[in-house]
């Protein structure tokens, strides 16, 4: 077999051979010349387990470790299970997982590369983590507030290690899923005390972190927080493996749909025709989003977090309801426009990134709309179209009826 890195006939490949070569892992190099990792790996290698040391644990572990370690845990990447505990790897996040491991040297973390054959996807797929005995990261890992006896580490380097970790721009907005509801009210409240960004936490925040229901979503008030929360950051970050780039390289642009469908009920209060009767049938909703192509990830927005948000915040409400009763705001006219209108609504501040939805209530029928951005609905707030009747109050405007009325009820004899 020949190596493609350096041309070398070789008995096998591996990554002993490939990092003296190349500096790449299997898994890269496999990516790298498009091969299946099937092809590229003896039968004995299938199974087996490629793990590097780094350094020698130490007592107590230095500031700058407990720092990338509580960035980790904040962003749910430090998985605690058994005697082990583990921060896994995406093939693209190599360089990070390299950095971490490097950062984490006091904690004695190992990297481990793994080749299994996946039932699941009848193929041989890799596996990145770093690995530490649970008993290493005992002291560094407890719930907050940490009442640790020697100070917490650097707030900012944490949250660096936070944000190129699972940080998400979206049309100038920053998302940022923790793994923990205390994390995202501590960071929160930090930002605004001490450095002046404003975040806002998210109510069905959870769905961020993967449907757990755990977590908590927090997002910067405004561009001007973004902005301002990166220019605080920009050193740390540019410390750290596609961390500043991943936001602030140019990309190319592109737009994402999702297509999901509800079966609801309505019907039209005062339509001069059948509309009028209660009927029902499947709607189909996509939502768009645009953006830049995130180059860590190769995504606009994660579908899976899009379905997501669309699922708890649309879906779940109008599915098997009848729409006029389903939210106040369509008890009158429950058209595909209206529902649009409140649609855009419900889902801006989780998706700033939204450009576009199409509804379609019938195969023959359908609306598409384009909404405030999340800047201009921040300012403008909720639109007046679907205010009427819930904002209604005509006391005073109705007095003089309800003094004719009166009058008329007191004269029947
Ligand atoms: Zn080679």
């Amino acid at each position: 077999m020949r190596c493609l890195e350096c041309e070398r006939e070789l008995d096998r490949l591996d990554n002993e051979h490939l990092l003296q070569c190349s500096g790449l892992t299997l898994h890269e190099y496999a990516i790298r010349h498009h091969l299946p990792l099937d092809l590229l790996l003896q039968p004995d290698q299938v199974g087996s387990v490629f793990e590097v040391r780094s350094g020698t644990p130490r007592h107590p572990p230095g500031e700058r470790a407990r720092a990338v370690l509580q960035g980790l845990d904040w962003a749910g990447l430090v998985e605690r299970g058994g005697d082990d505990v583990r921060i896994r790897g995406e093939v693209r996040r190599l360089d990070q997982l390299l950095w971490d491991l490097e950062q984490l040297a006091d904690f004695g973390f190992r990297f481990r590369q793994s080749y299994d054959y996946s039932d699941e996807t009848h193929r041989v797929v890799a596996h990145s983590a770093l690995v530490a005995p649970a008993g290493f990261t005992r002291p560094a890992l407890r719930p907050v507030p940490v009442p640790v006896p020697e100070p917490p580490p650097v707030f900012l380097d944490a949250l660096a290690v936070f944000v190129a970790h699972a940080g998400d721009l979206q049309a100038g907005y920053l998302l940022l899923p923790f793994a923990e509801p205390a994390y995202a009210r501590d960071a929160a409240q930090r930002l605004r005390r001490d450095h002046g960004v404003d975040c806002v936490a998210l109510a069905a925040g959870g769905l961020a972190a993967g449907g757990s229901g755990e977590g908590a979503l927090l997002r910067t008030a405004a561009p001007e927080d973004t902005r301002a929360l990166m220019a605080l950051l920009r050193e740390r970050l540019a410390a750290i493996p596609d961390g500043w780039t991943r936001f602030n390289d140019a990309m190319p642009e592109a737009t994402v749909t999702k297509e999901l469908v509800f079966d609801a009920a309505h019907f039209i209060t005062d339509h001069p025709a059948k509309c009028s009767n209660l009927h029902g049938g499947r709607y189909l909703l996509q939502v768009q989003v645009s953006g830049r192509i995130d180059p860590l990830t190769g995504c606009v927005v994660d579908y899976g977090y899009l379905k997501r948000i669309v699922n708890r915040l649309v879906v779940e409400r109008f599915d098997h309801h009848t729409l006029n009763y389903a939210a106040p705001e369509l008890a009158w006219r429950s058209s595909t426009e209206m529902i649009c209108v409140f649609v855009w609504e419900q889902l801006i501040d989780y998706l700033p990134g939204l450009s576009g939805l199409r509804l379609y209530e019938t195969t023959q029928s359908w609306c598409d709309y384009r909404g405030p951005t999340l800047a201009e609905y921040r300012q403008q707030g909720r639109s007046r179209l679907l205010d009427y009747f819930p904002a209604m109050d005509r006391r005073g405007d109705r007095q003089l009826i309800r003094g004719d009325a009166r009058q008329l009820l007191s004269a029947v004899p």
